[in-house]
């Protein structure tokens, strides 16, 4: 008998310090976010260094820094990016090196930015999309470089200082 009174007792007090928790939770201001609906929000808030998704930057030209050197293949540990390259002639009858196609498989990226990091020409970089559910596969592999585009001409640009004093430096292809 003494048993089950203690149980009794002991059982409305544990149910009795749940519902305080839950009536302070009740009364205070709610924070649910309203997401879908909040999803520009989201986007506009979202921090400067979130890597969401990779992407190649293109300008208005339809034109991109990649010179398909295949670096940023090299050290990504998840075999996501793959660059494929193609021979083209220039105008001097040289053969150049060109980006063909820059693959990148989003359901294999572990977002670490080694590609990024490592990009002698900063021809790639993150967007802060963070919706990428899909109901296929293939659908997260995707082509960076956008169709019909080609590598930026570089550019010849003087130095910031000439290399001897009173001399003019030599020009700097960037
Ligand atoms: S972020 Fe990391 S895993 Fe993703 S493509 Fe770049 S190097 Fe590869
Ligand atoms: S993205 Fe950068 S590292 Fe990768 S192939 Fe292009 S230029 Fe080279």
């Amino acid at each position: 008998m003494i048993t089950y009174i203690k149980d009794l007792v002991s059982g409305s007090w544990a149910l009795l310090k749940g519902m305080r928790i839950t009536m302070i939770n009740f009364w205070r201001p709610k924070v649910t976010e309203q997401y879908p609906e909040n999803r520009e929000t989201k986007l506009q808030n979202m921090c400067e260094r979130f890597r969401g998704e990779l992407v190649m930057p293109h300008n208005e030209k339809n034109e991109h820094k990649c010179t398909g050197c295949g670096i940023c293949q090299m050290n990504c540990p998840n075999h996501t990016i793959k660059v494929i390259t193609r021979q083209e002639t220039t105008e001097e009858g040289k053969t150049k090196k060109v980006l063909d196609k820059y693959m990148y498989d989003l359901g294999s990226c572990t977002f670490c930015g080694l590609c990024t990091q490592v990009c002698p020409q900063k021809a790639i970089s993150w967007l802060p999309n963070f919706e990428h559910a899909v109901f296929t596969r293939s659908k997260l592999e995707k082509q960076l470089n956008r169709p019909g585009s080609k590598m930026a001409e570089k550019k010849v640009v003087a130095p910031a200082a000439p290399k001897k004093e009173g001399g003019e430096g030599e020009p700097k292809v960037q």
